[in-house]
């Protein structure tokens, strides 16, 4: 199976991110369905359930030290190659950057290939796009609240893709 760790969105959250796509986030790419947003902290690649047990037994014995907190997703960015739309913080968030290259490196010991690219918090607007997106007439200011991280089963089905949460861990105070 094909897996990845990440963010959820609340409810509140994601009604709030699909509303601003509404009205000011338009593009030429697929949208992503608002079901489906989700902020990638370390993505891990195809497991088999050997390496599924060994990965969530490395990360119940970790002991994250970074807490509960929140980001907020107040500006948009483009990248080309991929034709990804997104939207992120415009602040730092060192605490998430420290817990993604954490799961990173757990990833690491079942075979994930370490990530080159600095970690650039983002949640998936549209994908393939062919043209870099207007200019929106006003940020998105979505405030994404976190108390738990989680690992994700991603699925392509014949209606798409479809992420099925497996495991969810706690981030403490
Ligand atoms: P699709 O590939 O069908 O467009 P998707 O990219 O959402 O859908 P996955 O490819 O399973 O589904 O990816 C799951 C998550 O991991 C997404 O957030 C994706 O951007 C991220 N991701 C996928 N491949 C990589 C990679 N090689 N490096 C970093 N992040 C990745
Ligand atoms: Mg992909």
């Amino acid at each position: 199976m094909r897996i990845f760790f990440g963010l959820e969105l609340d409810p509140d959250a994601r009604r709030a991110l699909s509303d601003w796509r509404d009205r000011h986030g338009f593009a030429d790419g697929r949208a992503v369905p608002a079901v489906n947003f989700h902020l990638t902290l370390a993505f891990i690649g195809a497991v088999d359930n050997r390496k599924l047990d060994t990965l969530c037994r490395a990360v119940d014995d970790w002991d994250p030290d970074t807490g509960f907190g929140e980001v907020v997703l107040d500006q948009v960015g483009y990248w080309p190659k991929p034709g990804i739309y997104w939207a992120g913080p415009s602040q730092p968030a060192p605490a998430l950057a420290a817990l993604a290259r954490k799961l990173q490196h757990l990833g690491g010991q079942v075979g994930a290939r370490l990530e080159k690219k600095p970690f650039a918090p983002h949640v998936t607007l549209y994908r393939s796009c062919t043209a870099p997106p207007p200019a929106p007439a006003a940020p998105p200011t979505v405030t994404l609240a976190y108390d738990h991280f989680t690992l994700f089963e991603s699925h392509m089905g014949r209606l798409g893709v479809s992420y099925r949460a497996v495991e969810h861990w706690p981030l403490g105070r």
